[in-house]
């Protein structure tokens, strides 16, 4: 079987539908040749707000902005990221609603503590990460402009934006219905715009939402299109639709192991260049299996803070996890180096990690 841009679209439906499968061996090939470890970087969740201009038919990390409150202090922001530097982490994951300034009460909020946006603040925030602690900040703040990934580049080891699925017709669907940034053009555009900005990215798909394998399939071939123009995709995300109480979505189905492990096949043979992270929280019972079938990184892993977007999933233990794994930073060990990362946060990040761009071992 072909694999990378030369894997034929009718075997990749067969393999999405179950009637074609793939050998282990070959899968797993395409692993170790990127890398002989599974990774995890050791981090720390700081959710800003939970206000959004989008409403998804499948998250509960949504709030409706109240009358005060919703943005997080910044004492509190440094609280956290204080005791996150005691525990020896090395991220700072930034995810929170995006663009909730459209909300007259949150531009208020913004605006008392001196911000116009909850980027300027993000930005704030990541400059203190950057220039006053030893970790790596990495924002996911929902779509962006070229002109705000450049500004926020230098003050980030890396950025992150899933793009969910390249299916317009689920604009239309529970999913996406209500969720103007949704638009897989704008999300598109953003990860296009990141890759022209020279930041190393994260993104992924959301399975089960309502796609069909050919969306599923577009949706992969869409991130392989830039990859293949710009190549700063470090990881995809291959996330499974749990459904949550008190969402549109709350009695869907939530997504076969079956689907879920055939979307890994086909995402690890057209991405020879892309780690595949599988999400350890939703998937503990099946990780084994998952990693077996080329998914190669679990994400961040907090010591310290829930994983707020699936709250009531809890990290594995670390005890727990496969003894081949390596903590990585955020930024990935292939894009160490000053074309992706500023001098500041190249020299900080030569520092923590050994040869191979793994965190050293005495760190952990
Ligand atoms: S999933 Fe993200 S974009 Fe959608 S409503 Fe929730 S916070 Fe907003």
């Amino acid at each position: 079987m072909k694999t990378g841009m030369n894997l034929h679209k009718d075997d990749a439906l067969g393999i999405l539908g179950g009637i074609l499968d793939v050998e282990k061996d070959v899968l797993n090939s395409v692993k170790l040749s990127l890398s002989p470890h599974i990774t995890f970087s050791r981090n720390v969740f700081v959710p800003l707000t939970h206000v959004c201009r989008n409403n998804c038919g499948y998250c509960n990390f949504r709030r409706e902005p109240g009358a005060k409150n919703n943005i997080m202090k910044k004492k509190d922001a440094l609280a956290i990221i204080r005791e996150a530097e005691t525990l020896g982490c090395s991220e700072v994951l930034f995810t929170f609603g995006e663009r909730p300034e459209v909300h007259a009460v949150v531009r208020r909020e913004l605006s008392k503590i001196g911000y116009a946006s909850i980027i300027e603040y993000l930005a704030d925030l990541c400059e203190h990460v950057t220039y006053k602690t030893s970790l790596f900040a990495h924002s996911n703040p929902g779509v962006l402009e070229k002109s705000e990934i450049s500004d926020l580049k230098d003050i980030n080891a890396s950025m992150g934006l899933m793009l969910e699925t390249s299916s317009e017709r689920l604009m239309q669907e529970a999913a996406h219905k209500n969720s103007p940034g949704k638009d897989p053009k704008l999300r598109l555009e953003s990860i296009r715009m990141a890759g022209k900005c020279k930041v190393a990215f994260t993104t992924g798909l959301l399975i089960g939402i309502g796609e069909t394998d050919d969306e599923i399939y577009e949706s992969l071939m869409s991130l392989r299109k830039i990859q293949d123009k710009y190549g700063h995709i470090q990881e995809i995300i291959i996330q499974n639709f749990v459904p949550k109480k008190g969402t549109l979505m709350q009695d869907a189905a939530p997504v076969s192991l079956e689907k879920l492990k055939n979307v890994i096949k086909v995402a690890r043979l057209l991405f020879l260049d892309v780690a595949l992270q599988v999400p350890p929280n939703l998937n503990k019972m099946h990780l084994v299996e998952l990693l077996e079938l080329g998914a190669d990184d679990l994400g961040g892993i907090s010591p310290l803070t829930p994983d707020y977007v699936n709250l009531g999933h809890e990290w594995p233990k670390e005890s727990m996890l496969p003894p081949s794994i390596r903590e990585r930073l955020p930024v990935y060990p292939r894009f160490i180096n000053k074309e992706y990362l500023s001098e500041h946060n190249y020299e900080k990040a030569m520092l923590k990690v050994d040869e191979k761009g793994f965190v050293k071992t005495d760190d952990i």
